[in-house]
């Protein structure tokens, strides 16, 4: 755990949040500050800084994390509508927690640009 990393906290439940689904692996919470209906942050509870930091080694890890996500969106009743998962990484990709995150998004029309 990173202590100064605010996701590692709310993974430790030193930081209250609103926990959709957790496993041994992961955690999945609303997002504070949530752009669509549904908002859901899943991350790994163990600290990756983004994905640039990732390894061959956590092919398996982070196919579970988007099988999660799969999942949650079904859980959430978006699965048929359709939803978005976005992966920010670095300051140009916008990425602001540097602790590995997947946004899953959806309820509503998503734009169609990228940005
Ligand atoms: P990023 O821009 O790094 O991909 O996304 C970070 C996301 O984390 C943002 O959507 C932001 O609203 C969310 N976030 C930041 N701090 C907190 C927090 O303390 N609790 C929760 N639930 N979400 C947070
Ligand atoms: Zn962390």
């Amino acid at each position: 755990m990173a202590k100064e990393c605010i996701f590692c906290r709310i993974a430790a439940g030193e930081v209250p949040s609103d926990i959709v689904y957790q496993d041994e692996d992961f955690l999945a919470f609303r997002d504070i500050s949530p752009q669509a209906p549904i908002h859901i942050l899943i991350i790994p509870k163990t600290h990756i800084a983004s994905s640039a930091e990732l390894t061959e080694e956590q092919h398996e890890l982070v196919g579970r994390l988007i099988i999660t996500a799969k999942n949650l969106a079904e859980k959430e009743g978006v699965a048929k509508e359709g939803y978005r998962l976005v992966i920010n990484c670095g300051s140009e990709g916008g990425q602001v927690v540097p602790h590995l995150h997947l946004h899953l998004l959806g309820g509503r029309r998503l734009a169609d640009k990228l940005g």
